[in-house]
């Protein structure tokens, strides 16, 4: 079975001893009643629901699927009962309105409860981050009668939330899509389209599900200027707010998918359904953002629980298979062999995975805290960042969890190609998170394109100004500030070059953001080592920064050489020689 449990330890250090949160919490009035006991309860209560209620369910729910039935979708074996148990313990309104009976928990305490809940069922969780993702666009963009409807249904996880933006024409390019809406003249509208690899858009977890829909308006403006944002739920509300008449809307089929298939992705028909238009016509796509940023950071910690999951089973299956002698001599003489655990490679590869997940934990969690000082303290700065870093967060910690998942597999051998051990399914069910909420080479475009290139670098100068006001250790000083001064080096001429290179953001994109990746995760590792206490969990931080920055960030060396290059490396191929 794939067993998972909460690595607490690592969350506390975290929270208590590198980000010392009580202190920043108290600054936000919202915060302030925050105890170490409440967040402890927190993280263990919600561990407890991972590794008990969620984790069980995991490799019978991806051996199960779902099935569609004449339109309906039934889910695997006891996945109806396990979303009850999130649903009742309040875990969808963590971070919601407390005026519409959220919780709200600072962000940064929901990325932890995210990872675990990825981590110890990633096709069970997909029904709740998309129920979070629709509370929060509706709370942002949604009139003071739609947030007092849709928010207490949600947040209770009575109804459940969708997004539905891709048809089978528009992926990524959504200005071109299709559905249209059309207004009634009573304040509603009608909807008519087809949308495809819907994430929950039909299913039997929940008693109605709410549709959030992108469709264009007769004679809208065209591209994604003309894109207005929709609800349409699968039952209409009544007057007192229950599911009522049956919408016009349905489940034509569902995939058969690679991964995560305890997880329904629908065909969804809109065949005239009632929609009532949220935000204003034609600014859907900015309101779908908010959305689609929240569930952006949240497909990183994906990759982020994936990484965890992976890791755990490698280590205890590396400690326990026998294979070989050690380079240093028999370790265990009794035995026919040694460990696995002896061999350079074998800890080559847990040594990679590990940091590449304990960085990125504390990478998502810096990522949320800026989002709470943005949210809260209305700090400039941390909204500047928590922009800045939104894309990074997707693609750097989806493409390490996917990283993390086939190195785990490799440390299996054999064992890790084979269904029972389970290393296989993480490798299937991460892979999903490089695609969706935007495909990881469409948010390197965002990094470099909009975030980097629109303020001339800037927001990335600001933060290595302010890693270089940071405390270091001394031992990793020099090397973390050559790989600062290569960041802005690099920064600098790709602001430079872009002006006289249309396709040289396109081009490099994708090496830049790693680049940003592994600099950022050199000064967290140089952080946590600071922060760590003198114990055997502080001496296992140093140990791994040591490892980090010994044999991951060197990386970036090669990353810098490859996007001096200019765009022609990639464009001189004329497309006939495709
Ligand atoms: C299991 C699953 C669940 C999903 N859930 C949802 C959901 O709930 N709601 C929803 O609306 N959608 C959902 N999607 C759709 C998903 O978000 C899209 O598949 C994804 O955004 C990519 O779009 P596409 O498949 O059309 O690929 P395309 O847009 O055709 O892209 C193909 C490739 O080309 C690259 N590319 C495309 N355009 C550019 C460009 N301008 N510059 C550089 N590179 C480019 C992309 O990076 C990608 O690598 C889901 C998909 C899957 C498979």
């Amino acid at each position: 079975m794939l067993e998972y449990r909460a690595p607490e330890r690592d969350f506390e250090f975290l929270l208590f001893e590198l980000y010392r949160v009580q202190e920043s919490w108290r600054a936000i009035s919202a915060f302030a009643d925050f105890s170490d006991d409440i967040v402890r309860a927190v993280l263990a209560e919600g561990g407890k629901l991972a590794a008990e209620v969620m984790a069980p369910l995991n490799q019978s729910g991806d051996d199960e699927g779902c099935r569609w039935e004449d339109g309906e979708v039934h889910t695997p074996s006891g996945f109806r009962e396990a979303f009850a148990q999130i649903a009742s313990g309040g875990w969808m309104g963590l971070s919601g309105n407390p005026e519409f009976a959220g919780q709200g928990l600072p962000k940064l305490l929901g990325c932890l409860v995210e990872e675990m809940f990825w981590g110890s069922n990633t096709g069970l969780y997909l029904y709740c981050t998309l129920t979070v993702g629709a509370s929060i666009c509706i709370d942002t963009h949604g009139s003071p009668e739609q947030k007092a409807l849709y928010l207490p249904k949600l947040y209770s996880g009575t109804w459940t939330g969708a997004m539905s933006l891709t048809e089978s024409h528009a992926g990524t390019d959504l200005g071109i899509m299709r559905t249209r809406a059309e207004a009634q003249g009573d304040g509603t509208y009608r909807l008519t389209g087809t949308k495809i690899f819907i994430t929950s858009g039909e299913h039997d977890v929940a008693e109605n599900i709410v549709h959030l829909v992108l469709a264009k308006l007769p004679g809208a403006p065209s591209g994604s200027r003309g894109i207005s944002l929709f609800i349409v739920p699968k039952y209409l509300p009544t007057a007192d707010g229950e599911p009522g008449e049956r919408n016009k809307l349905g489940s034509g089929s569902i995939e058969h998918k690679m991964g995560i298939k305890g997880s329904a992705t629908s065909v969804m028909n809109f065949d005239g359904a009632v929609g009532y238009l949220i935000g204003e016509e034609n600014q859907g796509l900015a309101c779908m953002f908010t959305m689609m940023n929240y569930e952006r950071l949240s497909v990183g910690i994906q990759g982020l629980g994936a990484g965890e999951l992976a890791y755990q089973q490698a280590a205890v299956y590396a400690r326990e298979r026998l294979q070989g002698r050690s380079p240093l001599g028999p370790q265990n003489p009794d035995a026919p062999a040694d460990s696995l655990l002896v061999h350079p490679d074998v800890r080559r590869m847990l040594l990679t995975i590990r940091t590449l997940t304990e960085a990125g934990r504390a990478f998502a969690l810096f990522v949320g805290m800026q989002l709470d000082l943005a949210k809260y303290a209305k700090d400039a700065e941390a909204q500047a960042l928590a922009e800045l870093l939104t894309p990074v967060a997707k693609a750097f910690l989806s493409d390490r969890g996917f990283d993390c998942a086939v190195t785990a597999q490799q440390v299996f051998g054999g064992h890790g190609y084979v269904k029972e051990w389970g290393v296989e399914q993480i490798v299937r069910d991460v892979r999903i998170a490089q695609i969706y909420e935007g495909a990881n080479g469409i948010q390197a475009l965002d990094l470099v394109g909009r975030k980097v290139l629109r303020d001339g670098g800037n927001t990335v100068r600001a933060l290595v100004d302010r890693i270089t006001g940071s405390e270091i250790p001394l031992q990793f000083q020099e090397r973390l500030r050559e790989a600062l001064d290569r960041l802005t080096r690099v920064t600098t001429s790709i602001v430079d070059r872009a002006a006289d290179d249309p396709a040289l953001a396109g081009a490099v994109s994708t090496d830049y953001l790693d680049l940003l990746g592994y600099t950022l995760y050199a000064w967290l590792w140089a952080a946590m080592a600071e922060a760590a206490p003198d114990d055997d969990f502080g001496a296992a931080k140093w140990q791994c920064a040591e490892f980090y920055f010994a044999r991951i960030l060197p990386k970036t060396r090669g990353l810098e050489t490859s996007i001096e290059a200019d765009s022609s490396a990639v464009m001189q191929l004329p497309d006939s020689a495709f």
